[in-house]
């Protein structure tokens, strides 16, 4: 059977992303909450199922891979992901408190990609990272998970565990390659209005 034809396997090994959140407006680089290190998870409770909810309704209306907290302005360290793997094969979960574990020594190797974010959307630039990743963390209700890959959900996890340090892409790449970035962002900033991505959803 052809692969190119199968449905990629959703694997969502800690159950399914909670649903019925309210899409909110995206965070942008420059805000605060975005630069600085995000205060633990400590309470497992219905709060925090409401947040991760608009947190999914968020990436999906944005059509991210991933999205952490501070995303949509919550200075609290989770992230939430619905994004392939090198085989094509989809991730779906939630971690709160990530605690990212990369390669060392010869099994280091660097991948050499375009990255973008949701909270300077519309520009890509290629941002070399490890090629495979795991995290570690909790999921809604306390209980320890561990996500693993490689390929888009390598990047992503250290990207969005990133997110919950307060660091984003633009500092892990050099000053010409943010030039590059910041162009690019230019070119497309009327597609993307200060409340996107509500704009479009508020009948929903
Ligand atoms: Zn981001």
């Amino acid at each position: 059977m052809p692969r190119e034809n199968a449905e990629p396997t959703l694997h969502a090994p800690y159950g399914p992303l909670p649903e019925g959140g309210t899409v909110r407006t995206m965070t942008r680089w420059g805000t605060p909450v975005m630069h600085r290190p995000q205060a633990p998870v400590a309470q497992y409770d219905d709060d925090l199922r409401a947040l991760a909810a608009d947190m999914v309704a968020t990436m999906y209306a944005a059509d991210g891979v991933g999205l952490a907290a501070c995303q949509i302005g919550v200075d609290r360290a989770l992230f939430v992901f619905d994004c392939p793997d090198d085989d094509g094969e989809r991730w779906v979960g939630l971690v709160c408190n990530p605690v990212v574990t990369l390669p060392e020594g010869k099994d280091r190797r660097l991948d050499e990609d375009e990255e973008g974010c949701l909270s300077f959307p519309g520009a890509f630039v290629d941002c070399a990272r490890p090629d495979w990743a795991r995290v570690d963390g909790t999921g809604l209700d306390g209980e320890p998970v561990t996500f693993e890959g490689s390929g888009l959900i390598a990047r992503c996890l250290q990207h969005e565990t990133d997110h919950t340090l307060g660091t984003v892409f633009a500092d892990r790449i050099s000053a010409k390659a943010r030039k590059k970035l910041e162009k690019a962002q230019a070119r497309t900033a009327d597609d993307f209005p200060p409340d996107w991505p509500v704009r479009g959803n508020a009948s929903a």
